[in-house]
């Protein structure tokens, strides 16, 4: 995420300002009467990924589009309309890779003046979303075509799936038993709790495909170097004999923030751990930090700023919304959240300790503010920002084998730290959705 004030759209300004001198310079020697220019797309790219395929076409203007699906060989045809074949379109079908898990391959052509036709020949059967995106950060109107399998192989992403269609209400109604945080003494104490199953540890490594995170002077991006660690940190937890991890994506592709909370839910997280790589107009800014959700208000204005930006993620890689989603994170932000926000300031202290021992810390306290991310409101949950990427010395670190092994370490520990303190409660008294 990026603490600075949106240079990305400092230079959307710019680039806006740019195409409008040009685009002035090219109407006055048009003839009088000559139409607006149509719609040129301006790049097309592709995420890969197992959970889905995106292609992405970027344009200078809104694309108009229609869509249908063909048997007989499967295949998704989108017709873009008002807009001239072009050298952009026509390097399509060079995008794609041969393990793509959905793409058999791929063709942009002229169908009828003024129509393209952009024809996807498909290896399996899959429930396509398309759809449009305003311009956003340094990105341009987008045309998202999402290629979802049409019966889900990830098992957790099958059961969110049946959860999404099988109820509107969402389900967060059985919140567990929150553990007291203060108050009455404990009979038992809590070290004396026997924890005989496996806990489950979420680790969502921050943005990914389309939304590159903030990104470092050297060109290191943030999406990168959190999924390296996260991996990193995936495999130490695994050495330990009751820890499961799920991630929140294994890959380079965008998650939606509300997608990574329900995820962590379906998964039946006892911790969420969310990977980000800091970043800020300064470049000398610098150290690791740790945040939690605030219910209201944020510590600072900076975490203020941060949380906005980092929500903002959304928008940058791209969602379709449901209306269901929506619903559903209403129904999360509204719960109380309390005791799990006490919980996730023990884990983020811990971790700040941890930390404190490899790099300098940003700042000496777990900072809080209202992260999107962070709202599952029965899931211990921190934000750790592992260094600025926009400081020259910390992205060599951030993209070295020793600092992301020592993140990955440090993190490890503060995990297990809180586990031996905070041991979760046993499965049989948290009926969770
Ligand atoms: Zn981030």
């Amino acid at each position: 995420m990026s603490r600075s004030p949106r240079p990305e759209l400092i230079d959307a300004d710019r680039r806006r300002l740019l195409g409008g001198a040009a685009g002035a310079l090219l109407l006055s020697v048009l003839p009088v009467g000559a139409r607006a220019a149509a719609p040129t797309v301006v790049a097309v790219r592709m995420w890969p990924a197992d959970a889905y395929t995106r292609v992405t076409l970027e344009s200078d203007a809104p694309l108009t589009f229609k869509q249908f699906l063909l048997k007989n060989p499967d295949r998704l045809v989108v017709d873009l309309e008002g807009v001239e074949l072009n050298s952009e379109l026509q390097s399509l079908a060079g995008k794609l890779t041969a393990d793509d898990p959905y793409i058999q391959q791929l063709r942009a052509g002229r169908f009828k003046p003024g129509v393209v036709r952009v024809v996807i020949d498909l290896k399996t059967e899959i429930k396509p979303q398309v759809f449009t995106l305003p311009p956003v950060g340094e990105y341009r109107n987008r045309l998202v075509i999402d290629l979802y399998p049409a019966v889900q192989n990830d098992p957790l992403l099958a059961f969110l799936d049946e959860q999404q269609t099988s109820a509107s209400a969402p389900a967060v109604a059985a919140a567990p038993t929150p553990t007291p945080a203060s108050g009455k003494p404990q009979v038992v104490e809590r070290s004396d709790l026997k924890v005989d199953r496996l806990v489950t540890v979420v680790l969502d490594p921050g943005h990914g495909g389309e939304d590159p995170g903030a990104v470092g002077p050297g060109g290191n991006r943030e999406k990168t170097v959190v999924l390296q660690i996260a991996n990193r940190l995936k495999a130490l937890l695994e050495k330990e004999p009751n820890i499961r991890v799920v991630m929140t994506r294994d890959g380079d592709y965008f998650v939606p923030l509300g997608t990574r909370v329900r995820k962590a839910r379906a998964a039946k997280a006892d911790l969420f751990v969310s990977l980000h790589a800091d970043a800020f107009t300064r470049p000398d800014a610098n150290g690791s930090s740790v945040f939690a959700l605030s219910e209201r208000g944020a510590t600072s204005t900076a975490a203020k700023w941060l949380a906005q930006t980092q929500n903002d993620a959304d928008l940058i890689g791209g969602v379709k919304i449901d209306t269901k989603d929506i619903h559903l994170a209403r129904t999360l932000m509204d719960l109380t959240q309390t005791a799990t926000i006490n919980d996730s300031l023990k884990l983020g202290k811990v971790m700040l300790g941890e930390l404190g021992n490899i790099n300098r810390l940003h700042k000496a306290q777990v900072e809080q503010a209202g992260f999107a991310v962070l709202k599952a409101p029965d899931i211990p949950s921190v934000l750790v920002e592992t260094a600025f990427i926009s400081n020259p010395s910390e992205e060599r670190k951030l993209i070295s084998d020793d600092y992301q092994q020592q993140m990955a370490n440090a993190l490890h520990q503060g995990i297990k730290r809180y586990f031996a303190a905070n041991p979760p409660a046993p499965r049989t008294k948290v009926a969770r959705g």
